[in-house]
């Protein structure tokens, strides 16, 4: 009998990496994972990397966004251990990765082409499981329910994730580059293809030189933009950046008098077609908006405000016919468009090796978050079973 069944119905106890206080390091405690309920999957994490989503939710202290104890992690693959009553399309050993962002599959925008606002569920990303609200699959040695984050918690050996965020996949892609796949690489690729649909020969700028800002390049290069400006503090991104196509660079340390907006417009005329914010700084959204030309320009938020704070936008900069909007997840539907990005690097079309430059064992996972943190990794992958 294999291990799967053996623990179907039941529940799992395996390792875990707590968040019990904003700031602190993660602890590895043994945890209890119950059984899926009906529509949800249980399924082994094989490897999850860190997002910067997350590095914000672990230096989170105050507000509802707020909530300890906590698993967090996102980003991952796993393989299906069991399932729950009334799951179609999933069994046993598929591998398949846990998405943050909804697809009912059912409502007005998951049948509409035009958004990924999927209306049935995306008005709530503050409860534990989807279907069940505050309800807990985790639970911690003394028996106390463990939270849930953006329901997928990957930083465990099993999690349970709801058929509204699993998509299936192809096996035969690597299993580090599939957990790219489940936020930051579909994000900013998506954010260039389905959001912005950069024309060939466009003038791009990209804030921020992270995962998510580097697929946005990969994306934009693809489509064919002439100039694709990178702007990004830390000059060991540079380096990088070119590998994913950046033309040209902006330090913001070395503006000097001028804003990075000023040295946008003056190094493309009169402002970028395009600029995509992939930091998560109110100051730099603005900064981003004003970057782009009069008539046309457009600009994408994909960055988390750090703080949650507002944006301010001249209002004659927007009479000026230059255009702003937000996305979460680059505008994909996850279960429709990640199996075309699967199917796109399986034909070698996507160059995405390059961003995965560290990996450490579960055990290690603190030290991911100061990589990160610090600004010296892009991705790194952090494998269960090593
Ligand atoms: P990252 O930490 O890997 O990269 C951020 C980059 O920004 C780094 O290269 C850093 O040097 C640079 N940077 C930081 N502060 C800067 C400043 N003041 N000026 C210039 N450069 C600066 O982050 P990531 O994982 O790529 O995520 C980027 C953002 O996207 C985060 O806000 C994250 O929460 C968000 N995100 C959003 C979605 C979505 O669906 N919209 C999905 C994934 C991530
Ligand atoms: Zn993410
Ligand atoms: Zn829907």
């Amino acid at each position: 009998m294999d291990k799967a069944s053996i623990t179907e119905g039941k529940p799992i106890r395996c390792k875990a990496a707590i968040l019990r206080k904003a700031g602190e390091p993660l602890v590895i405690e043994e945890i209890q994972v119950d059984p899926p309920q009906a529509y949800e999957v249980r399924i082994k994490i094989l490897c999850t990397s860190l997002c910067h989503t997350d590095v914000t939710f672990w230096k989170l202290d105050s507000g509802p966004l707020a909530r300890f104890p906590r698993i967090l992690g996102h980003e991952a693959v796993g393989v299906v251990e069991s399932i729950g009553e009334k799951v179609d399309g999933f069994k046993q050993g598929d591998v398949v990765l846990p998405v943050f962002h909804p697809q009912c599959e059912e409502c007005k925008e998951c049948i509409s082409p035009k958004s990924n606002w999927c209306t049935k569920y995306t008005n709530d990303y503050l409860s534990n499981t989807r279907r069940y609200g505050m309800t807990s699959r985790f639970k911690d040695s003394r028996g106390e329910d463990i939270h849930h984050f953006i329901f997928v918690s990957s930083f465990t050996e099993y999690t349970v994730v709801d058929i509204a965020h699993l998509v299936k996949i192809s096996p035969e892609i690597p299993v580090d580059i599939a957990a790219l796949l489940s936020c930051s690489v579909a994000t900013g690729l998506g954010a260039a293809w389905k959001v912005a649909d950069v024309e060939e020969g466009s003038t791009v700028v990209i804030f921020g030189l992270g995962a998510v800002g580097l697929a946005v390049a990969e994306g934009v290069r693809l489509l064919g933009a002439a100039k694709i400006i990178g702007v990004d503090l830390n000059p060991a991104k540079f380096e990088i950046g070119k590998r994913f196509g950046i033309t040209d660079f902006v330090n913001p340390a070395l503006c000097g008098e001028k804003t990075i907006s000023e040295v946008i417009r003056e190094m493309t005329d009169v402002g970028a077609d395009y600029s995509f914010e992939c930091i998560g700084l109110a100051s730099l959204m603005e900064e981003a908006f004003k970057s782009t030309r009069p008539g046309s320009g457009k600009t994408i938020v994909l960055g988390m405000e750090q703080k949650a704070l507002p944006i301010s936008l001249g209002s004659y900069d927007l009479l000026r016919g230059r255009t702003v909007c937000g996305t979460l997840f680059g505008g994909l539907k996850p279960k429709l468009d990640i199996p075309i990005l699967v199917d796109r690097y399986l034909k070698k079309e996507l160059n995405l090796e390059d961003l995965i430059t560290h990996e450490l064992s579960f055990e290690e996972i603190n030290k991911a978050f100061h990589l990160l943190a610090e600004g010296n990794s892009i991705r790194c992958i952090i494998w269960m079973d090593k």
